[in-house]
């Protein structure tokens, strides 16, 4: 039995002809670039986000990047970011002018660790730039106080998290900004790039709009220094043909995390494992599902050998890499960081797995450990 990481061409084949009509109407009025598709999604992904406005942008860096600039942060300042994300976060941070000041992560959740962060705060610090890494809610109460006390914006990365809650609010609607990547790959994804900032409030909505298409809102008159980064017309009716199928999706995810979890239970019980904690199917929407072992490239490849794909999301700290050497960090900056680097895989995962096809990866898990 082959097991894919993904099934993109399996969910474009069960969908095939809504996604051809749609895509064949925006190509007969050639609305290419925003356009009433993109207006007609961004009102349907606030709905869902429970959040006022939504502004369609070229990604899920953009929708970062531009979610700084929006509030006012740039050069001189700095933003809180875990030290355990995908790249994407720090690089939004950067192409806002402003620095990322990292902090490590929780080693249950993945998530920052929010009582580190007190202690990265400067005059400098302007925002918390929390992840819902995995697809997991972050504990925001924890978050949210902490913004208060130190007068701090947040600006959520749920660039994994689509449709995930915490304290029954949807992720993406807790800070003054919520980033969304439309990435093929992603809960919620395009026939392409795309990304969406979700926020309640008016005058960010306002330059966010005017910030993605030249620093314009009336053609030829630019108020602010923009750029071009909009939502594409195709990818806006492809998003609201998937957006509707989300929830179910995502409850299909969530079992299939259970089935891993209940599946892998006692390796984890012996201690050979860690398992993440499953939640509930609204708290943790599984974008990824992660567990820990000390054998991890051994287990990886013996699932090669199955034709079981598997993943390490991410295998090396963005860190210590070239492109942030400016920021100073060092081996062992991070210790939960970079041991769980070591440990971490990441299994099959999505909406579509069968239940056949979870049992047999549990099987090869078990034989691997036995
Ligand atoms: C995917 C991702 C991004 C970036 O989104 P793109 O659309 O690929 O630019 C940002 N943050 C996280 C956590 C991501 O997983």
């Amino acid at each position: 039995m082959k097991v894919p990481f993904i099934d993109l061409p399996g969910q474009y084949n069960s969908l095939k002809g809504e996604f051809d009509t749609a895509m064949q109407g925006v190509c007969a009025n050639s609305t290419f670039v925003l356009g009433p598709h993109v207006q007609q999604f961004e009102e349907n992904f606030a709905g869902f986000c429970e959040a006022k406005y939504c502004i369609g942008v070229a990604s899920g860096t953009d929708a970062l990047h531009l979610a700084f600039r929006a509030l006012g942060i740039g050069k001189g300042d700095e933003v809180i970011v875990p030290a355990h994300t995908f790249v994407a976060t720090a690089l939004g941070v950067e192409m806002a002018g402003a620095r990322p000041v990292l902090v490590d992560i929780d080693s249950d959740t993945f998530h920052i660790d929010t009582e580190k962060i007190e202690a990265v705060i400067t005059n400098q610090t302007k925002a918390i730039c929390p992840v819902h890494l995995y697809g997991n809610a972050c504990n925001m109460d924890d978050l949210l106080a902490m913004a208060d006390k130190h007068n701090l914006a947040i600006v959520e990365d749920a660039a994994q998290s689509h449709g995930a809650r915490w304290a029954g609010k949807r992720s993406g609607s807790f800070g003054t900004a919520g980033c969304f990547s439309f990435y093929p790959g992603k809960n919620l994804g395009a026939f392409g790039d795309g990304g969406a900032v979700v926020t309640d409030d008016a005058d960010v909505a306002k330059k966010l709009r005017c910030l993605r298409n030249y620093g314009s809102e009336i053609k030829y008159q630019h108020p602010e220094f923009g750029l071009n980064s909009r939502l594409d017309g195709v990818q806006a009716a492809i998003l609201n043909i998937k957006l509707e199928r989300l929830e179910q999706w995502n409850e299909q995810r969530w079992e299939a995390a259970k089935r891993y979890s209940d599946g892998l239970q006692s390796l984890a019980q012996a201690g050979k494992i860690i398992l993440p904690d499953i939640k509930s199917s609204d708290e943790h929407v599984f974008h990824l599902f992660v567990m820990q072992l000390e054998n991890r490239d051994g287990l990886m490849q013996a699932l090669a050998e199955q034709e079981i794909q598997s993943g390490i999301h991410y295998p090396n700290p963005y860190y210590l890499e070239g492109a942030f050497k400016h920021l100073g960090y060092c081996p062992g900056d991070f210790p939960v960081t970079e041991s769980i680097a070591q440990k971490i895989v990441s299994l099959p995962m999505f909406p579509e797995i069968t239940c056949e096809q979870t049992d047999y990866v549990c099987e090869q898990v078990h034989q691997f450990l036995k």
